[in-house]
């Protein structure tokens, strides 16, 4: 008999290192402690602590009724804990447990029309739906990789996103994102101290390494092309997030004056209809959704069907930070690279690079092959996960 839901329900993450994680690690750069929402006007230099949120992160287990659990994660917490428990978790009780597309629709319409099913709602719909997605690999057995039609292939590349090149190189990697730590508000200052951080890197790394240059989506559209201009000489692979994510008519300005440029956006774009209106506009040749960000998997594999439809590359935000990116970047053709935020020290386990998960594989010579157990393979009992949120 097919199994159907028998409950959902999220808390926030108490106790991190319940999940393997250090308590405190040290990033060789921190986006907010570098570039803020606010970075395009100098007063407010120093000041990123003050425009961050100050919720953590939410753990979503959903049990089916034979008892199987999943669990799904993401970030926000405080709003959307009872977005989940209040609203999402009573509308899919006693539906099919294996129906992901189904509760997928129902959560996302129902928020569409309530108050928007992006920004916040569809942090709330990830988190429910990477779950799901966790149980149906359970109570199938197979690991969401398979179930999405993968392995891609046998490995998976990666890059590492970070400054500290020395670092990256020894964990093994051969390709790499820098962070620009300065936005408009530096002006000409800041294009040519951003120009001698890839020219460095260039020179240290060589003419044939892939490097992007990371933006964070705080500039404006006119400084990101004297910017993109300035950074011809160096051959970047890309450029990643230069406009505000909701700055379309910018978007189309920078294609439109950097027509020879490899420009990449997404990561807080959010909902497939994005990524529709940005492929059907042909803003970006690389789409970077983030699978708990964005709407869970079954949004990251609507995306994918939209980027390689329109050929546009695929890049999942995160996707090697995680045990559900993972699983989608090996999974998906369109997905050739899959990012490792780097946000620990020297010598740091890759296991505090970031929101990482129990069980997830951690990159070898710069190539993932992802936990081949059932779901994305979280390792976590009911008592740790009670223990994690208690
Ligand atoms: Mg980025």
């Amino acid at each position: 008999m097919t199994p159907t839901i028998a409950d959902i329900r999220a808390a926030p993450l108490r106790r991190p290192e319940v999940l393997g994680r250090p308590r405190a690690s040290t990033a060789s750069w921190d986006p907010w402690g570098l570039m803020h929402p606010l970075s395009n006007d100098r007063a407010f230099a120093g000041q990123a602590a003050r425009f961050a949120p100050p919720w953590g992160e939410v753990v979503c287990v959903a049990t089916a009724s034979d008892g199987t659990f999943g669990v799904g994660m993401t970030s926000q917490a405080g709003p959307i804990t009872p977005v989940i428990n209040d609203f999402f978790a009573p509308m899919l009780a006693g539906e099919p447990a294996l129906a992901t597309e189904k509760l997928w629709n129902m959560m996302a319409r129902s928020a569409n029309s309530a108050f928007g099913a992006s920004g916040l709602a569809s942090f709330a719909v990830g988190a429910v739906d990477l779950a799901l997605w966790d149980l149906k690999g359970k109570i199938l057995g197979v690991p969401v990789y398979e179930l999405i039609g993968g392995p891609a292939r046998d490995r998976t590349r990666c890059y590492a996103t970070g400054n500290d090149l020395d670092d990256l190189r020894d964990r093994g990697f051969d390709s790499f994102k820098l962070a620009c730590g300065v936005g408009s508000g530096a002006a000409t200052a800041g294009i040519e101290e951003t120009e001698r951080l890839v020219s460095d890197a260039r020179s240290e790394l060589g003419p044939d390494a892939d490097i992007m240059l990371d933006c964070w989506p705080v500039l404006d559209a006119s400084y990101a092309v004297r910017l993109g201009e300035a950074m011809q000489p160096y051959r970047l692979t890309w450029i990643e997030d230069y406009a505000q994510p909701d700055d379309w008519p910018g978007y189309a300005d920078v294609r439109r004056r950097l027509p020879s440029v490899m420009l990449a956006a997404g990561e807080r774009w959010y909902t497939d209809r994005a990524f529709a209106h940005a492929a059907g506009q042909r803003l970006v040749d690389v789409v970077q959704p983030d699978i708990q960000w964005v709407g869970g998997a079954t949004a990251v594999l609507k995306i994918a069907a939209i980027a390689a439809a329109a050929g546009i590359e695929l890049a999942l935000h995160g996707g090697c930070n995680d045990s559900y990116g993972q699983h989608l970047c090996h999974g998906l053709p369109g997905n050739r690279w899959a990012e490792m935020f780097v946000g620990c020290g020297p010598g740091e386990s890759l296991m505090g690079a970031w929101r990482s998960t129990p069980g997830m594989a951690v990159p070898t010579d710069g190539r993932l092959v992802p936990s081949d157990a059932p779901g994305f393979g979280i390792d976590l009992n009911r008592d740790q996960l009670d223990a994690a949120i208690s």
